[in-house]
């Protein structure tokens, strides 16, 4: 089973949270693709030719002090985060000396970007910027082919120029067994409307190895937003976001390297180390569910009602006591929930059991938010009744899906 969560078929990896999970389901494990920092995707590029600036990364105000004497000059302190909107959240600085960078560093490590804590930082050489432009690659699902997307109306989001100009975005299509041809970056730069012929020839050299990119490190989605063109007339990405298919990583083990260290997200790590499947989104809606598909249909109810999802999270096909602590564990620690939607489908797991798993778990962690329970399938009245029973005040059961995820979308507002 492979399924795409909120995510349109030919979205342009907009800078959004949780960005296109594409949740492989693999021996009931559901995994989500790689996505790299932006030195790590930047990394990438400089392998392939796509012209980059000079960086070092810090987690310490000292180290961001060393670096930016390193490099010499003016630099950028850039938060490195794996959500986007980093610039507008605080988390890029220009800095214009080394204590500058210090100062700067000693802002942005701890901050938090929409849910995601700084612990790294990209020091890089600062650019002057004369114009901004979009340049991306991904998938179009509908079309089974990678998709090219260019627009000089770069720097801002995606979907915004999509929106308020369609016209200056332009598409285009690469059959993956044609493989890319030269005609076709000319065909987008010009498209585009990219009148410089300097420019031209160096956008038209970076799509080709954009493309050597993503297909070289099997990538789902190469971005680049800003690329930018400095006062000189000279073209370079400015930022990356990068994300890798993880069915092939086993090709590239030091992409694999790097997710590792992209784990570094405490949540994430905490669950792993568990054996929790948690992927974080952005809201406020605590989710879990038995099972990758229910838990996915979870998540996309809780949007359809009107709320956010705080994460995704697939308690298998199990629902035992530890089970239900562990995960519960995880979600708690996001300081953004609000309130818990469990989602059961009683199969081989039998509802009576989550249910007293679910009331182990609240009487040993003293969880004051509420909580919503929907159960379903096997032995779903006994495990209702066995809730009732006990009836703890934060303990909310309904009967339905929709009825649930209502419940507690206004719970946790
Ligand atoms: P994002 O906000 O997470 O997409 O982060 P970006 O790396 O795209 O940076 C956001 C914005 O910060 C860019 O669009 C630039 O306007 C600005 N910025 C980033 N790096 C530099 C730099 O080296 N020089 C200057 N002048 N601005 C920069
Ligand atoms: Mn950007």
């Amino acid at each position: 089973m492979s399924c795409m969560l909120a995510c349109h078929p030919v979205s342009p990896g907009n800078h959004a949270p949780g960005q296109a999970p594409g949740l492989e389901r693999r021996s009931g494990y559901a995994r989500p693709p790689v996505d790299l920092y932006e030195y790590q995707g930047k990394e990438l590029f400089r392998r392939v030719g796509i012209p980059v600036s000079d960086g070092r990364l810090a987690t310490s105000p000292q180290e961001a002090y060393k670096a930016a004497q390193e490099l010499g000059g003016p630099v950028v302190v850039k938060a490195q985060v794996l959500v986007g909107g980093r610039g507008k959240a605080g988390g890029i600085k220009l800095a214009d000396t080394p204590a500058d960078a210090e100062a700067r560093a000693r802002d942005i490590l701890g901050l938090d970007i929409r849910g995601h804590t700084v612990h790294r930082l990209w020091i890089e050489k600062a650019s002057e910027i004369a114009k901004e432009y979009y340049l991306s690659l991904t998938f179009d699902r509908g079309a089974r082919k990678p998709l090219f997307m260019l627009t000089t109306q770069g720097g801002i989001e995606i979907e915004e120029v999509a929106a308020t100009s369609p016209d200056a975005l332009v598409r285009l299509h690469v059959d993956p067994l044609e493989g890319f041809h030269p005609w076709q970056a000319r065909r987008l730069v010009y498209g585009a409307g990219v009148e410089d012929p300097s420019e031209q020839k160096q956008i038209a050299a970076i799509i080709g190895k954009l493309y050597d990119a993503f297909t070289r490190f099997d990538a789902m989605l190469c971005e680049v937003n800003p690329l930018i063109v400095t006062p000189e007339g000279e073209v370079k990405a400015l930022d990356s976001k990068f994300t890798v298919d993880d069915n092939a990583l086993y090709r590239h083990p030091e992409i694999a390297e790097m997710r590792d260290t992209a784990a570094a997200d405490p949540l994430e790590a905490l669950a792993r180390e568990k054996g929790v499947t948690y992927v974080k989104l952005d809201g406020e809606v605590g989710v879990l569910g038995n099972g990758a598909g229910l838990t996915m249909s979870t998540v996309d109810v809780v949007t359809f009602a009107g709320g956010r999802p705080a994460n995704f999270c697939d308690l298998g096909g199990g629902g035992d006591a530890q089970g239900v602590v562990d995960a519960l564990g995880v979600i708690t620690r996001d300081p953004q929930v609000t309130a818990i939607f469990f989602n059961i489908f009683g199969g081989i797991t039998r509802c009576d059991e989550v249910a007293r798993g679910i009331l182990q778990a609240l009487g040993q962690m003293s969880i004051e938010l509420p909580v919503v329970v929907r159960l379903d399938g096997t032995n779903a009245e006994e495990g209702r009744a066995i809730l009732a029973e006990a009836a703890p005040a934060n303990l909310h059961v309904s009967p339905t899906m929709l009825d649930a995820a209502r419940r507690a979308v206004e719970l946790a507002a």
